[in-house]
């Protein structure tokens, strides 16, 4: 079998030229691939208690779903403006050109429960900030953040510094 890494597709100058896109479709597009991924970040949380797992659309309800499901835990959503149908909390966050908004319906997490947060890719740090954010402000407890790959050199691990953060792959 071969490993994790193996899986994930490199794309060099994706979306623009100098960045190496690190694409998923790749390791979910193969089963053996689909299940190490989601083995692999679930081993890594093992030792973590927490009553929650939430992601963030689209990537983050891909590895997350199958987790809390794995786990017998509910999932929680955090989707883009607009298409969550009942009352929500916001969160504007930057991105590389301009801004976005994710939100949360406010029924999702209750005061106190311990969330596991899941994405695919950890980069900046900014996208996990504003899940971290809306979590905290329904009074969730972030236990910790769990991503399937962690780009080292844009320093996303110090931008939620105090956060416990785990990644199954690690590019610098
Ligand atoms: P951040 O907010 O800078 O940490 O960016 C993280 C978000 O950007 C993730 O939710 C990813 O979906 C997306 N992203 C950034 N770089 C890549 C990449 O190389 N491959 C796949 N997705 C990426």
């Amino acid at each position: 079998m071969k490993k994790l890494e193996e899986y994930v597709r490199s794309i060099p100058d994706f979306p623009q030229e100098g960045i190496i896109f690190r694409d998923v479709t790749s390791v979910l597009e193969d089963a053996d691939g689909m299940h190490l991924a989601i083995d692999t970040m679930q081993d890594l949380v093992k030792d973590l208690e927490f009553d929650v797992v939430v992601g963030a659309e689209s990537r983050g309800f891909i590895f997350g779903a199958p987790i809390a499901y794995n786990l017998h835990k509910p999932f929680a959503l955090i989707r883009k403006k607009g298409k969550l149908p009942c009352e929500t909390v916001s969160q504007e966050y930057s991105l590389e050109y301009g801004t976005a908004v994710i939100e949360m319906h406010k029924t999702s997490i209750k005061p106190g429960q311990k969330v596991l947060i899941v994405d695919d890719l950890i980069a900046t740090g900014g996208t996990t900030q504003a899940m971290i954010s809306l979590v905290e402000r329904l009074g969730g407890e972030v236990a910790g953040v769990l991503v399937l790959i962690e780009l080292a050199g844009l320093k996303g691990r110090e931008a939620i510094a105090g956060y416990r953060l785990d990644s199954a792959i690690v590019y610098e």
